[in-house]
């Protein structure tokens, strides 16, 4: 494949990807979208077919649902999403052998992780950890939080990182799917998939890309993928990347995140009226938690959630080890026979994918300001987009787009077009 005379290329068919195209067409710029991948979404991928039914690998909340980009987008395409947040009592607990309703949640575990984020609004940029008691009986189950939160362990979490996300804690699950919502952005857009992107050269002309189907050339390139793929260094860019902004990408590195689904012979948790459940054992401290969200919109299947260190080490282990734990820990709380029920299991894999990496970005304690550097050009030519450009989203889909469509418009203006205000809700008719 010889391409040539493109004025933008954009790397990563992500939800970055995806709103850098959208915001291309409005402006009508010529451009073309390479994934390595032979889907779009990135981390936004709904799966129907590993367990029979629809659940999401990545992205699956709306969050901050009332303000949301995509909540909007989601109306507009009639793609259905729950409308409000779970209720706090829909949450259950399955401690040391009992089941909870979740006082220790509002009284524990959700005070620390509002404490966490408190400590950052008052200027402090330390390690989460440093500000929690970690002989408290419950801390397994509040670094579990943190790591389904953050993707990192408390030790690895930038309070003032935490503080600068702006969260309205409305989350809304999307029934339809997220990463189908994504894939639903894209028609239309020109996109290349199966095409692994090497190197980036920023040429007089513009920018000159080596890929695994030939070479591109474009006046200008949008980089969307992973921060993980820039801190690996799996994209050369020649002349090579500001020394700040290599800084960045090793200070804001992306923490891990995988989840396991169950599919089971039938609804098995009738009776049982709550969506969602951690499981865990203060007298066993090395007992890890999990949290399972139950027959979510009534679908016969369970997902597990795991984050952190503890992610990476069943993701390195492999997905039999991950269905593995995620069973044993459900037999725990709802006895052997729960095992028959069992037809069919999926397991995430995130962190071994060599185009992903990981869950999500977080600055490392001290670092919240390292983002920064990611919104500036590169050579003139090169604009980065993706969750981890984001100060305030960062970590989800809606920042994700956002900046996608923030580097479409950067983009053109460097091209010496002419650009008006952003409209974020625009699709092609
Ligand atoms: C388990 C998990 C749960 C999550 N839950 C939520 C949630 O509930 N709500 C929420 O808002 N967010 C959630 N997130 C985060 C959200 O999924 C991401 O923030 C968002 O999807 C990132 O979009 P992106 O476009 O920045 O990157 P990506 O979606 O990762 O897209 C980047 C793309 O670049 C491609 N690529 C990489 N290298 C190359 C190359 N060399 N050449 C060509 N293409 C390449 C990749 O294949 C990928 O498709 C979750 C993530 C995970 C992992």
């Amino acid at each position: 494949m010889m391409v040539q005379n493109l004025d933008v290329v954009i790397v990563g068919a992500g939800a970055a990807g995806i709103g850098a195209g959208l915001g291309l067409t409005r402006l009508g710029v010529s451009h073309l979208i390479l994934e390595a991948k032979q889907r779009v979404g990135g981390r936004a991928y709904s799966d129907t077919s590993s367990i029979g039914h629809l659940w999401d690998h990545g992205a699956h909340w709306l969050h901050s649902g009332d303000v949301n980009v995509m909540r909007f987008l989601a109306e507009k395409l009639k793609h259905k999403f729950r409308p409000a947040s779970p209720a706090v009592s829909s949450f259950r607990s399955f401690i040391g052998g009992q089941w909870k309703v979740s006082e220790f949640a509002t009284d524990y575990v959700w005070t620390k992780l509002e404490e966490i984020v408190q400590a950052g609004r008052n200027g402090s940029d330390v390690a989460a950890e440093s500000i929690l008691d970690r002989g408290h009986a419950m801390y397994p189950l509040l670094r579990h939080w943190c790591q389904l939160m953050y993707s990192n362990d408390p030790s690895d979490i930038s309070t003032r990182d935490a503080a600068n996300y702006s969260d309205t804690h409305v989350n809304l699950p999307v029934e339809d799917g997220y990463g189908a919502l994504v894939a639903r952005l894209s028609l239309g857009l020109p996109i290349r998939l199966g095409v692994t992107v090497k190197a980036i050269e920023v040429t007089g002309e513009g920018v000159r890309l080596e890929t695994s189907s030939g070479t591109i050339t474009a006046k200008a390139c949008i980089l969307a993928v992973p921060s993980r793929v820039m801190e690996k260094q799996r994209i050369a860019i020649k002349p090579g990347l500001p020394a700040a902004l290599q800084q960045a990408f090793a200070e804001v590195t992306m923490g891990y995140g995988e989840k396991v689904a169950l599919g089971f012979d039938r609804k098995v948790f009738e009776g049982f009226e709550i969506p969602f459940a951690d499981v865990f054992d203060p007298v066993e401290p090395e007992t890890r938690p999990l949290n399972f969200e139950l027959h979510p919109f009534g679908r016969p299947i369970a997902v597990a959630h795991v984050g952190g260190n503890f992610a990476k080490e069943l993701a390195q282990a492999g997905p039999a080890a991950m269905k593995a734990f995620a069973i044993d820990t459900l037999v725990k709380a709802f006895g052997a026979d729960i095992r028959q029920r069992i037809v069919a299991s999926a397991a995430t894999g995130w962190t071994m994918d060599e185009h992903i990496g990981g869950a999500y970005s977080g600055a490392a304690p001290g670092k919240a300001e390292a983002r920064k550097v990611f919104s500036e050009p590169v050579h003139d030519r090169l604009f980065l987009a993706g969750e981890h450009v984001h100060r305030h989203y960062m970590a989800t889909v809606h920042g994700a787009y956002d900046t996608g469509l923030d580097a479409a418009y950067k983009a053109a203006a460097a091209l010496g077009l002419s650009v008006g205000p952003k409209d974020p809700l625009w699709l092609p008719s």
